[in-house]
């Protein structure tokens, strides 16, 4: 008999097929990590605020032309007079080496404290109303800068406006999400805008001018005599900036002609007159565009 088989077939008896290169190789890693780049005193957390959500409205002109807003936001803020000390767990440090006693000798671990959560300091006086960590709920005046080009559902990040980090640390961001006010005039169609415009019974008859708005300001257009009811204008690029392409989009007029609701008896007599001699009666020439056509037309 060879004494080989005796020890239960090679280094199998030595813990489960661990050699003493794999048992090495995992030291190297421990020291190599946490030990041996040096500066021991930096590795202090820098602890971060939370981000603050916030949505704000805007109407169709502040999204074109960008605008400036002042909001009131509740957040977390290091209450006045609180005051922080240093840790004692980690002197300050933030970490906490932990040493284990192996075969091999003495092992050193880091971690961060636990007491201080690696920022090495700890509330000391805490104000009445504010947290552990000294923060205290308040309300604070942000004036946001909208940039030109806003669009429904955009995010702008205001950096340091969010909540307070507890001694020292940076305060988070707060996050602007951009709503769009539903303007009960102009709506909204990918870049083009629609409007509808109302005009007397008189006016479409003698045509006239009249003022609409528009996001970059008053534009005024022409009502020419006869319109009928439903006709639809357009207005090159008076519609809002593309946001993918560097074209604008358009300013739809639809106009409505208004039937008069109320007549005063002169005015029902005079109406009665034309209708008995068959005047101002409904002459279509057949050649007019149904509804589906003017649309068609429009993206022609
Ligand atoms: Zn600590």
């Amino acid at each position: 008999m060879n004494g080989g088989g005796g020890f239960g077939g090679g280094g199998g008896g030595f813990g489960g097929g661990m050699n003493m290169d794999d048992i090495f190789s995992q030291f190297g890693d421990i020291f190599g990590g946490h030990f041996g780049g040096g500066g021991g005193g930096q590795q202090r957390q820098q602890l971060r605020g939370s981000n603050l959500r916030v949505r704000i409205k805007l109407n169709l002109e502040e999204m074109v032309n960008g605008t400036q807003k002042t909001i009131k936001v509740k957040k977390m803020k290091l209450a006045e007079g609180a005051t922080s000390k240093t840790c004692s767990t980690c002197n300050g440090s933030g970490v906490q080496v932990k040493v284990m006693n192996t075969m091999f000798g003495q092992m050193q671990t880091q971690t961060h404290c636990g007491t201080c959560q690696g920022i090495g300091k700890v509330a000391d006086k805490i104000p009445a109303g504010a947290n552990s960590q000294g923060l205290i709920k308040e309300d604070e005046e942000v004036t946001i800068n909208i940039p030109a080009g806003a669009r429904e559902g955009i995010q702008l990040n205001v950096r340091g406006k969010g909540n307070d980090a507890p001694f020292g640390g940076t305060p988070g961001d707060l996050l602007v999400v951009v709503e769009e006010e539903v303007d009960a005039t102009i709506k909204r169609e990918g870049d083009n805008l629609h409007q509808e415009l109302y005009v007397s019974f008189a006016e479409a008859a003698l045509g006239t001018h009249k003022e609409i708005p528009t996001v970059g300001g008053k534009v005024k257009i022409k009502v020419d005599p006869g319109t009928q009811s439903g006709k639809i204008l357009r207005l090159s690029k008076k519609g809002l900036p593309s946001i993918d392409s560097y074209g604008t989009g358009d300013m739809f007029v639809h106009i409505n002609v208004w039937t008069p609701t109320h007549l005063s008896k002169e005015q029902k007599e005079f109406f009665e007159k034309q209708l008995e001699n068959g005047e101002m009666m409904a002459e279509p020439s057949g050649k007019e565009k149904t509804f589906f056509e003017k649309v068609r037309d429009l993206f022609d």
